[in-house]
């Protein structure tokens, strides 16, 4: 992947997962703005010195750091001011983003190969109304209706499904590699 191409997904991730978190657009694109900024740095600042810069205010800035290291976007460091005071500083670097991505890919790729597995190894049925899932056992207890609205259940096309999984798989692969 090239560098821009790894700063755009992972700005991408971090806006998205933010705007999540705190179910506010505003909060990934602050997101965003901690991210570029630190960036454009290149140093760990504190977190009063970040506020100063983004023109935000500190105690909402400290919320939005702590959730972002939570989910490993950003890099928290404690450095030893004196023997009873501590600084706490925030960075991001080149490598930091890779890592990140790279661990991403994995998880999303697992995810999806248990999903093939799934498929492979089980008959599902889904109800066309209402896109509930049922298992063979499950659909044969109720009948191959849903007992939700009586539909009739239909098979999922697992072939399918599996070839689309596993070629999402392979280019995520690819792009993980580059
Ligand atoms: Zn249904």
């Amino acid at each position: 992947m090239s560098e821009d191409v790894e700063l755009s997904l992972f700005l991408e991730y971090a806006r998205r997962r933010l705007a999540f978190e705190y179910d506010d657009e505003e909060v990934g694109e602050l997101a965003v703005r901690i991210i570029r900024t630190l960036l454009e740095r290149g140093e760990a600042i504190p977190d009063e010195n970040l506020a100063l810069i983004l023109g935000v205010s500190a105690v909402e800035l400290r919320r939005v750091l702590h959730t972002m290291h939570k989910v490993g976007l950003i890099r928290l460091t404690r450095e030893t001011l004196d023997q009873y005071r501590y600084e706490y500083k925030w960075s991001i670097d080149r490598e930091f983003i890779r890592k990140f991505l790279i661990q991403h890919l994995e998880k999303v790729s697992s995810k999806l190969t248990q999903r093939i597995e799934i498929l492979s190894s089980t008959t599902i049925y889904v109800c066309p109304t209402c896109y509930r899932g049922y298992m063979l056992d499950e659909a044969y207890e109720y009948d191959f209706k849903c007992p939700r609205d009586d539909t009739e259940l239909v098979q999922v096309n697992a072939s399918l499904e599996i070839t689309l999984l596993a070629n999402i798989i392979k280019n995520l692969k690819v792009e993980g590699k580059q």
